[in-house]
């Protein structure tokens, strides 16, 4: 069933009620601070844990019949969390944070095993101490075993990897297998959340895996995730918007208690049906990789004509109607999400024979756009880069993350070493991800400067900011030529020409 989307602010008609005694026998509870208290409660179920009550408050002589949706979880809220990545594990770690009883499971054993031990899988600026403060306090908790977990369960999140398939589309077998081991164990009634970023019809296909396999009643939800890596924890904890795809009263109410204390601040919850919540994260990503692209199309004809566009981004980001975020030009927009959402919805949009061009041009142009870097590097050596040494300062798709899946960094260094240059490389914590991707085929330096010993070139793909204002003199002692190719505009023109460098930016002219 549909419904228009609505705002919804948490409630502010009770305080939370207090937690049960063991044995909790329906006790005659009153409030210290305020005037209410709950005369009767009236168990949902027979179940001996059962945490949603129907309850009478008295408040000032008059009684009320609540239920749900007046935020009335007696204990916490048991909840799974399937796949521990960036965003199972920020997402367990926040909801373990608000007191929620939460079980994190992957299949990756090596990955939960060091989680107990609380060593971080990725680098997510915060999250270390989230997690060793929640699995101190024993709300949060590792397995691989999702059987045990799920039997306990009564919200239940999928936040496995979607990975393009071949053809572009978004692969869910992860998704589908994750809610089949679930569905299996589940044994109370259970919200069922799509977290991953999954194509529209995607919960369809999950309540029917959970219709073969579960035997309690279950509801399938969307809530898509809009965090930054980097920022993820701020992000989830203090979020611009909650987006929840529900068709049922009870799931609504369950995720409004769940996010309530995230939207402390006024921030809207946004209840919509199940499709326009799938759609909206492609929309929201489609939309922010097609301002990165436009910009970076701006940035070359600035440079053709003659204009900064460091000035035209100020220019046009303080209009209202445009704002500044994401007007940045680079090297091309990488990351998990970026690149493989805007192909799932080509793919979606083939699929339904609808024209998406807008979408495809962003597309093709940051394709264009990630092979500018090393286009510059090779026109400064006359196109000649064998046995040229390349400094490459970032390697993560942007800086307060370890991720490299999709950087322009890579790119650039795979065109580097297929042209015969030598490549050093320093990220400030990429490293031991990219040792496995590159081996010895280039070499790491354990700092910037390290990595410039030697160079004819330096090229600087992710604006950390320990880069931002470097020595410039030790950068010009330890190189040998004095090409840099800023991938980031992190200099100024002027300055770097005068220091004697041969200087590449994007957009800007070369003084
Ligand atoms: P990830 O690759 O970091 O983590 C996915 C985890 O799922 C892995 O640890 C993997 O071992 C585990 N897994 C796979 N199959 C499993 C199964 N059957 N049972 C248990 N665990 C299983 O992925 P991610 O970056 O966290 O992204 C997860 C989803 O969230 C994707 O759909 C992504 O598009 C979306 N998303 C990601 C971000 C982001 O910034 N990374 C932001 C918003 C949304």
């Amino acid at each position: 069933m549909r419904t228009d989307a609505t705002t919804v602010k948490p409630s502010a008609r009770l305080p939370l009620a207090p937690r049960p005694r063991k044995n909790f026998a329906f006790p005659f509870l009153t409030s210290r601070r305020s005037r209410w208290h709950i005369k009767e409660v009236f168990r949902r179920r027979e179940e001996p844990k059962s945490w949603i009550a129907l309850y009478k408050v008295e408040t000032d002589g008059l009684e009320h019949d609540c239920g749900p949706a007046d935020g009335v979880y007696l204990s916490p809220m048991q909840i799974l969390v399937i796949g521990t990545g960036y965003v199972g594990l920020v997402l367990g770690a926040c909801l373990a944070e608000t007191g929620n009883d939460v079980t994190c499971a992957d299949v990756d054993a090596e990955k939960i095993d060091r989680l107990t031990r609380n060593e971080l899988p990725i680098f997510e600026p915060g999250l270390d101490r989230l997690v060793a403060h929640n699995q101190g306090k024993q709300r949060l908790t590792f397995t691989t075993d999702v059987a045990t977990a799920a039997a306990k369960a009564e919200v239940v999140f999928l936040a496995v990897g979607t990975p393009p398939g071949e053809d572009g589309s978004a692969d869910l077998r992860h998704v589908l297998a994750a809610a089949e081991t679930a569905a299996k164990y589940l044994k109370r009634e259970t919200v069922v959340i799509t977290k991953s970023t999954v194509p529209v019809g995607t919960a369809s296909k999950v309540a029917a895996v959970l219709a073969q396999h579960c035997r309690v009643p279950f509801h399938v939800c969307s809530n898509p995730e809009f965090l930054k890596e980097g920022d993820a924890v701020e992000d989830f904890m203090r979020p611009d918007r909650v987006v929840l795809g529900v068709e049922s009263d009870y799931a609504r109410s369950v995720l409004a208690e769940l996010y309530a204390p995230f939207v402390r601040t006024g921030k809207p919850i946004l209840f919509m049906d199940i499709a326009s919540a799938e759609m909206t994260k492609y929309a929201a990503n489609a939309m922010l990789a097609t301002r990165i692209s436009f910009m970076n199309e701006i940035a070359m004809l600035c440079e053709s004509v003659g204009a900064n566009v460091d000035n035209v981004r100020r220019g046009i980001g303080s209009d209202a109607r445009i704002g500044p975020s994401f007007l940045f030009p680079g090297p091309g927009y990488g990351g998990s999400c970026f690149p493989k959402d805007v192909q799932a919805l080509l793919h979606t949009a083939r699929e339904h024979n609808v024209p998406m061009d807008v979408v495809r041009a962003v597309e093709s142009a940051n394709d264009r756009q990630k092979t500018l870097m090393f286009q510059r590097l090779s026109t400064a050596f006359g196109g000649h880069l064998e046995g040229v040494s390349v400094a490459v300062w970032g390697l993560s798709f942007k800086p307060q993350t370890d991720d490299l899946r999709e950087s322009p960094a890579l790119t650039l260094i795979e065109s580097l070493l297929s042209a015969g240059a030598r490549v050093t490389a320093h990220d400030p914590v990429a490293m031991p991800h990219a040792e496995k991707l590159f081996g010895n085929r280039i070499t790491f330096a354990p700092t910037n400067y390290d990595a410039l010993q030697g160079a004819h070139a330096l090229a600087i793909a992710t604006d950390w900011n320990e880069y931002r204002h470097p020595d410039f003199l030790r950068i010009r002692d330890a190189m040998t030529g004095r090409v840099v190719v800023d991938g980031r505009n992190l200099y100024q023109p002027a300055k770097m020409i005068a220091l004697g460098f041969t200087y590449h930016s994007i957009g800007r002219p070369q003084v």
